[in-house]
């Protein structure tokens, strides 16, 4: 067994679950205004200087990567296509041994320009985010009229060979619900694989109303009335999505077509989670939902060498609680909101 600060160790918990996968915000900034995530006028930024710079961003995923066995990296934030060192992170990150796969979520405003300079930079595929496909809705919803750029985001994705090219899609009662049938006709028209997010209490303004989330039954119920779902024989993993395979749709690899659900509140899949993320300001956060954090900016910054960062890591991992708890009395949101965590 790995003990927590062992030498050459993983992340490992105290529940012996181990992760693999580092979530790694670039930027709590966000050029859209989703009102299910942040305010009209946006929030108070992080200062500058508490920014991690490119190479100390670097320095983490290469010490995740080589000394703590992570092997996936997400790219996300706030919007991580605003971070102008984006395509350097990427370069580096794709050049570590053993590469981790490397992918990014993104809202796909200017993915149309930079999704070729990001592939060749080692990039292997996108998530965007997508609510809805109508534009008047889109501009309420995201307090910006920018459809036409996310879905060209989607084709540049494509084209650049970012795939499968994946679309998150969240749901609120009274305002996208009826739409889960054309995002799913949408996304399956031009291979896009759909993931359905349940809508989790991590907005900035506190004001998430678990009678007012789609659920992921509420969900299925609405696909099943047009496609037919068939359970898919892939093993889910630690992969956050359950997926069905849409009967009668082929994805572009020629293979089956899926959907997926993200049922962080109504299913949720703590026990298999195999998550660490890096805030932009350098801490650690064992779950997306922790209200404790472990600063590793301070600790590199004061000269730290790459053993006892590994180490920082471990023990900040090591404390991961059981599950959420969202549906505990006791639980408190996290003072972060999702965009300063990193979706
Ligand atoms: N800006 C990028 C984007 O739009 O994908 C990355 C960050 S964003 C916080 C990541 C994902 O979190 C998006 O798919 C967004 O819809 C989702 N999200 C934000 N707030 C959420 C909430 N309260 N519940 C569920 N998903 C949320």
């Amino acid at each position: 067994m790995t003990i927590a600060g062992e030498p050459g160790g993983g992340l490992v918990d105290r529940y012996g679950r181990v992760a693999t996968d580092l979530r790694v915000s670039l930027t709590d900034r966000c050029n859209l205004r989703c009102t299910y995530c942040m305010p009209a006028e946006g929030l108070a930024w992080l200062p500058g200087p508490d920014v991690l710079t490119d190479d100390e961003v670097g320095r983490l995923i290469r010490v995740a990567v080589e000394r703590l066995g992570v092997t996936e990296v997400r790219f996300t934030g706030g919007e991580p296509l605003l971070r102008p060192g984006l395509p350097r992170i990427v370069a580096a990150a794709a050049a570590l041994t053993p590469r981790p796969t490397l992918s990014l979520t993104t809202n796909g405003i200017g993915l149309a320009r930079l999704a070729g300079p990001l592939r060749a930079a080692g990039l292997d595929r996108v998530n965007v985010s997508l609510d809805t496909l109508d534009s008047d809705r889109f501009a309420q919803l995201t307090r910006r009229r920018r459809l036409p750029d996310v879905l060209a985001g989607l084709a540049g994705a494509a084209d650049a060979g970012l795939g499968p090219v994946k679309i998150n899609a969240v749901l609120m009662r009274g305002v996208n619900d009826t739409e889960a049938p054309e995002l799913l006709r949408f996304a399956l028209a031009h291979g896009y694989e759909l993931r359905f997010i349940e809508q989790m209490p991590l907005d900035a303004q506190h004001s998430w109303d678990r009678a007012a989330m789609i659920t992921a039954a509420e969900i299925l119920d609405r696909l099943a009335a047009e496609f037919i779902l068939l359970p898919d024989p892939v093993a889910r993993g630690g992969a956050p999505a359950e997926t069905w395979l849409v009967d009668g749709f082929t994805a572009p690899d020629g293979g089956p077509a899926r959907v997926g659900v993200i049922g962080s509140v109504t299913r949720p899949f703590c026990g298999d989670c195999d998550r660490t993320r890096l805030t932009a300001d350098g801490q650690v956060r064992a779950c997306l939902f922790a209200t404790e954090e472990s600063d590793l900016r301070g600790t590199l910054r004061a000269g730290a060498d790459d053993a006892e960062l590994a180490r920082r890591w471990r023990a900040a991992m090591w404390g991961k609680r059981a599950g959420h708890g969202i549906d505990d009395p006791s639980f408190l949101q996290p003072a972060r909101p999702m965009s300063a965590i990193g979706g």
